[in-house]
């Protein structure tokens, strides 16, 4: 079935995920799929569990699930923990929220340190309660990097030297879903025990891949794990991986999808990739100051180059300025979740993205503003262009 018409041109798909999938992409997996048993897949299986292993920076064990972002979620926690065990978790926003209801399913006990919304964590109030802990109760520290549901980034080697501070030997679980191949990232150098991503969001695939990176010591510690798995077992993907093959089948099209997005991010140069969203975060910024309205994040320092968050003025819909944004420009826009639904829209500026699907998208939310009646500024779209042309201050300082 072909997919619903949703206007003309092509559609603007600038949600912060899933993301705009390259022609090249969907070009790769458009190929009959092939016998995962047989002797031509562990060339396929191999280039994608390597390919996996430079874009996490790990020379580790990787495992590749047919699932979503979720289930390697889980797959994190049921490998390394078992029931009973307190994990601490931070309220970064939605997706740290969903992580930590997961935890309570699953049997855990989940302490969660509350948090804003508007910020990333806080590395010392981890630090300060791993030092109360000195009967060792904690078992792992998760975080989400990049919290999808509000644009703020955690900065992972302060969460590291914060455990490492407090001298405690908890794992350190990230999800990077919405991050990896966008942000810099580094699972061996941060010392991360557990990271978890997705296919659907930086990696520019369709949904449907989700993947684990493990460190030696999360292997370790799956080695006493009690909590019941199966299908997401490290130790039943182990044997088959190293040969290039599965316990179960694989999502063939989409492996061979992602071995041709990893060559693409290679060919970029993933310090270039990580520089673009960069980039293209502080203009969308910059758009959204002149505009007068406000960015979500609230510290410059956790400013997100994957979406940006944006607070609607006091008893302004978000989502009717998306309905109308939809309907009048083919674009859509990502909604506000929960605690922040109809307050904030987020723009989405990750994956296969470019200035001008930027410029295009900037200007389809100046002109939804003015369509939806939302009283703005305008000269949104103008300050990005100046700071992609390198005409304003900030610009020429992230140039230099
Ligand atoms: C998208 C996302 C998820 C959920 O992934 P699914 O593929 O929808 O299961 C979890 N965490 C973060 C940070 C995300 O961006």
């Amino acid at each position: 079935m072909a997919p619903p018409r949703t206007g003309n041109g092509r559609h603007f798909l600038q949600i912060p995920g899933p993301t705009n999938v390259p022609d090249r992409v969907l070009r790769a997996m458009d190929f009959p799929t092939m016998d995962h048993r047989g002797p031509q897949f562990s060339e396929v299986g191999n280039k994608a569990l390597e390919g996996m292993r430079s874009i996490f920076k790990t020379d580790g064990q990787v495992v590749i699930y047919p699932a979503s972002g979720t289930g390697a979620w889980e797959a994190a926690l049921v490998n390394t923990l078992s029931p009973g065990d307190t994990v601490l978790m931070y309220e970064t926003g939605h997706f740290a929220t969903l992580w930590k209801t997961l935890a309570e399913n699953l049997g855990l006990k989940p302490e969660f340190i509350a948090g804003d919304w508007r910020h990333g964590a806080d590395p010392q109030a981890i630090e300060d309660r791993l030092r109360k802990d000195t009967s060792a109760e904690i078992k792992a520290v998760c975080v989400v990097h990049n919290e999808t549901s509000t644009g703020s980034v955690t900065q992972i080697p302060e969460i590291r030297a914060a455990i490492d501070a407090a001298g405690h030997d908890a794992l350190l679980l990230v999800d990077t879903i919405s991050s990896l191949a966008s942000l810099d990232y580094r699972h061996d150098e941060w010392g991360v025990d557990v990271t978890v991503s997705g296919s659907q969001k930086g990696l520019m695939l369709p949904p449907g891949l989700s993947f684990n990176a493990v460190s030696e010591k999360a292997v370790a510690a799956s080695k006493s794990a009690k909590l019941s798995k199966s299908y997401w077992s490290w130790a039943e993907m182990k044997g088959p991986n190293e040969t290039g093959y599965f316990p179960y089948t694989p999502a063939t099209n989409l492996l061979y999808g992602l071995v041709e997005a990893i060559d693409m991010l290679h060919e970029e140069g993933l310090d270039n990739v990580f520089v673009r969203h960069q980039r293209h975060g502080a203009a969308t910024r910059a758009a959204v100051k002149a505009w007068g309205l406000e960015v979500l994040c609230a510290e410059p320092r956790h400013y997100s180059g994957v979406l940006t968050a944006v607070l609607m003025p006091e008893g302004v819909s978000a989502d009717n300025f998306r309905k109308v944004t939809l309907e009048n420009f083919n674009m859509s826009l990502g909604n506000g979740l929960s605690k922040v639904a109809d307050r904030v829209f987020r723009i989405g500026h990750l994956g296969d993205f470019n200035d001008l699907m930027l410029m295009g998208t900037l200007c389809g939310v100046e002109m939804g503003l003015e369509r939806a009646g939302v009283t703005h500024k305008s000269g949104g779209a103008q300050a990005a262009l100046d700071h992609l042309a390198g005409r304003t201050k900030s610009a020429a300082s992230q140039a230099a």
